[in-house]
Protein backbone atom coordinates (compact mmCIF):
# COMPACT_ATOMS: atom_id res chain seq x y z
CA UNK A 1 0.00 0.00 0.00
CA UNK A 2 1.44 3.59 -1.02
CA UNK A 3 2.00 6.00 1.66
CA UNK A 4 -0.34 9.14 1.72
CA UNK A 5 1.43 12.19 0.49
CA UNK A 6 1.17 14.93 3.41
CA UNK A 7 0.01 17.14 0.90
CA UNK A 8 -2.32 15.60 -1.04
CA UNK A 9 -3.98 14.44 2.31
CA UNK A 10 -4.62 18.53 3.20
CA UNK A 11 -5.20 19.28 -0.57
CA UNK A 12 -8.41 16.64 -0.23
CA UNK A 13 -9.41 17.71 3.26
CA UNK A 14 -9.14 21.48 1.85
CA UNK A 15 -11.29 20.13 -1.44
CA UNK A 16 -14.11 18.90 0.92
CA UNK A 17 -14.78 22.05 2.59
CA UNK A 18 -15.05 24.19 -0.97
CA UNK A 19 -18.23 23.55 -0.59
CA UNK A 20 -18.63 25.63 2.37
CA UNK A 21 -17.01 28.68 0.70
CA UNK A 22 -20.64 31.05 0.07
CA UNK A 23 -22.07 29.88 3.77
CA UNK A 24 -22.12 32.16 5.49
CA UNK A 25 -19.80 32.34 9.52
CA UNK A 26 -23.12 32.83 11.40
CA UNK A 27 -25.18 30.18 9.44
CA UNK A 28 -21.53 27.99 10.12
CA UNK A 29 -21.39 28.76 13.92
CA UNK A 30 -25.41 28.22 14.57
CA UNK A 31 -24.59 24.61 12.88
CA UNK A 32 -21.85 23.80 14.83
CA UNK A 33 -23.04 24.87 18.19
CA UNK A 34 -26.71 23.19 17.64
CA UNK A 35 -25.45 19.65 16.37
CA UNK A 36 -21.71 18.98 17.67
CA UNK A 37 -21.03 16.26 19.50
CA UNK A 38 -19.19 18.42 22.46
CA UNK A 39 -21.61 20.99 22.23
CA UNK A 40 -24.16 18.57 22.77
CA UNK A 41 -22.29 16.60 25.43
CA UNK A 42 -22.06 19.95 27.74
CA UNK A 43 -25.47 20.62 27.54
CA UNK A 44 -25.95 17.17 29.20
CA UNK A 45 -24.47 15.18 32.14
CA UNK A 46 -22.49 12.58 29.72
CA UNK A 47 -19.81 15.21 29.17
CA UNK A 48 -15.99 13.89 29.55
CA UNK A 49 -13.58 14.07 32.58
CA UNK A 50 -11.21 16.63 31.30
CA UNK A 51 -7.78 15.44 33.18
CA UNK A 52 -5.68 18.72 32.91
CA UNK A 53 -3.42 16.69 30.95
CA UNK A 54 -2.89 18.60 27.25
CA UNK A 55 -2.15 14.84 25.47
CA UNK A 56 -5.37 13.16 27.51
CA UNK A 57 -7.33 15.74 26.39
CA UNK A 58 -6.50 16.38 23.12
CA UNK A 59 -6.86 12.74 22.41
CA UNK A 60 -10.36 12.97 24.59
CA UNK A 61 -11.53 15.95 22.25
CA UNK A 62 -10.28 13.83 19.30
CA UNK A 63 -12.58 10.77 20.00
CA UNK A 64 -15.72 13.36 21.15
CA UNK A 65 -14.89 14.87 17.40
CA UNK A 66 -14.54 11.23 15.78
CA UNK A 67 -18.68 10.96 16.00
CA UNK A 68 -19.76 14.10 15.71
CA UNK A 69 -22.07 15.40 12.37
CA UNK A 70 -20.61 18.46 12.31
CA UNK A 71 -17.25 17.97 11.58
CA UNK A 72 -16.48 19.43 8.44
CA UNK A 73 -18.65 22.70 9.82
CA UNK A 74 -16.68 22.97 12.66
CA UNK A 75 -13.15 22.67 10.78
CA UNK A 76 -14.34 25.41 8.38
CA UNK A 77 -15.05 27.57 11.02
CA UNK A 78 -11.89 27.32 13.06
CA UNK A 79 -10.01 28.20 9.41
CA UNK A 80 -11.83 30.96 9.17
CA UNK A 81 -11.75 32.53 12.98
CA UNK A 82 -8.19 31.11 14.27
CA UNK A 83 -6.26 30.06 11.05
CA UNK A 84 -2.81 29.58 11.68
CA UNK A 85 -3.47 30.30 15.77
CA UNK A 86 -6.16 27.76 16.51
CA UNK A 87 -4.97 25.71 19.45
CA UNK A 88 -7.10 22.19 19.99
CA UNK A 89 -9.03 19.73 18.49
CA UNK A 90 -11.47 21.04 16.10
CA UNK A 91 -13.26 19.10 13.24
CA UNK A 92 -10.99 16.02 14.52
CA UNK A 93 -8.11 16.89 13.82
CA UNK A 94 -5.21 18.24 16.46
CA UNK A 95 -4.11 22.07 16.09
CA UNK A 96 -0.72 20.85 14.20
CA UNK A 97 -3.18 19.26 11.51
CA UNK A 98 -5.40 22.40 11.45
CA UNK A 99 -2.18 25.01 11.32
CA UNK A 100 -0.71 22.61 8.16
CA UNK A 101 -3.80 22.96 6.59
CA UNK A 102 -4.96 26.45 6.83
CA UNK A 103 -2.36 27.50 4.00
CA UNK A 104 -3.90 25.00 1.66
CA UNK A 105 -7.11 26.10 2.74
CA UNK A 106 -6.49 29.16 1.95
CA UNK A 107 -4.56 28.83 -1.36
CA UNK A 108 -7.79 27.15 -2.90
CA UNK A 109 -9.81 29.97 -1.34
CA UNK A 110 -7.79 32.42 -2.72
CA UNK A 111 -8.18 31.30 -5.79
CA UNK A 112 -11.74 31.08 -5.76
CA UNK A 113 -11.62 34.99 -5.11
CA UNK A 114 -13.28 34.52 -1.43
CA UNK A 115 -10.64 35.84 0.84
CA UNK A 116 -8.56 39.14 1.76
CA UNK A 117 -5.22 39.25 3.34
CA UNK A 118 -6.55 39.20 6.70
CA UNK A 119 -4.85 36.48 9.03
CA UNK A 120 -7.66 33.93 9.79
CA UNK A 121 -9.07 34.27 6.23
CA UNK A 122 -10.15 38.00 5.68
CA UNK A 123 -14.03 37.36 6.55
S1 LIG B 1 -15.96 18.67 15.42
FE1 LIG B 1 -15.40 18.47 17.59
S2 LIG B 1 -15.08 20.58 18.32
FE2 LIG B 1 -16.22 20.68 16.40
S3 LIG B 1 -18.37 20.80 16.99
FE3 LIG B 1 -17.86 18.63 16.61
S4 LIG B 1 -17.27 17.77 18.59
FE4 LIG B 1 -17.23 20.02 18.77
Amino acid sequence: MNAVNPDDFFEVIAAKLDRFERVPDDVLWEVATRDGACMLLSRSDMEPEWTGDDLTDRELAARVCAGCPVRSECLELELRTSGDQTLGVWGALPAEDVRALYPVWRSRRRRGGQLGDEPGGGR
